[in-house]
């Protein structure tokens, strides 16, 4: 029997950025009376609050319930606990100043010599490449880009892994990987779902065998492989359809 539920956000728990629906929300409600549940997203924490928890709590979910579930932000670079009726950051592994501005030349710097630096595209106040502290994301259409347009932009990956062999050529001392929709995450090598993962073996004192783990970039080079490779049980989803039917299996079966 798992201990753990464990959750990449993006495109399994959701429609990529926007807020999880009713349906989820239910659902991993109940999953928090048998599971730990950790969600593990490359995003920054607001958008833990806006795309999972403030949802948990239009559903009804009890501070009680939240206590089981933590937050792996920046691909488990920061993580973040409910006690004492608030969400406390027990820790967090930044990147140094000088390590985000030659990632972001970097990455900006091969999308222009691919011709996929869109900046004709953004919305006013949009930016394509994010700081998110624990590492750096390029959204070729910005963060508030229509799901639609996001979709299309590069439904076969070959864009953004394109990007990504040009940017390995430029900084080989980074890593970078394909989430989402429109998104490259550059990180310190060992700063992926590795690190967060170990990091909740830890704060959880749980072993791999204790996880099972959802995720639709499990494929080599996506930035669930990571988690694959650390040989924990997973299950590979194409959308939070897929996520809700294997949750309704497992709470069927308890
Ligand atoms: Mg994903």
């Amino acid at each position: 029997m798992k201990k753990v539920l464990a959750f990449d956000i993006d495109q399994t728990l959701n429609v990529a950025k926007t807020p999880i629906t009713d349906d989820i929300a239910e659902l991993l409600i109940k999953c928090l009376n048998h599971f730990e549940i950790c969600p593990i997203s490359g995003q920054k924490f607001d958008q833990f609050l806006i795309q999972i928890v403030n949802r948990l709590l239009d559903c009804g979910v009890t501070p009680e319930a939240l206590t089981h579930l933590h937050l792996f932000v920046a691909q488990g670079t920061q993580y973040y606990r409910y006690e004492d009726g608030e969400w406390q950051q027990i820790y967090n592994y930044p990147m140094t100043d000088e390590q985000v501005a030659k990632i972001s030349q970097t990455i900006e710097q091969a999308a222009r010599e691919l011709g996929f630096w869109e900046e004709d595209k953004l919305a006013e106040g949009d930016e394509i490449i994010e700081n998110r502290l624990s590492q750096v994301t390029f959204s070729a259409l910005g963060q508030k880009a229509g799901t639609e347009a996001k979709y299309a932009w590069d439904p076969d990956h070959k864009k953004r892994e394109a990007i990504v062999k040009r940017c390995k050529e430029l900084t080989p001392e980074f890593d970078y990987e394909i989430g989402g929709t429109t998104s490259i995450n550059a990180i310190i090598p060992g700063m992926n779902k590795t690190f967060g993962m170990t990091h909740l073996l830890e704060e959880l004192n749980v072993k791999k065998d204790d996880i099972l783990y959802f995720g639709d970039m499990t494929q080599p080079g996506g930035n669930d492989y990571p988690i694959v490779q650390m040989g924990i049980d997973t299950i590979t989803v194409r959308n939070h359809e897929d996520t809700a039917f294997a949750l309704r299996g497992i709470l069927g079966v308890l």
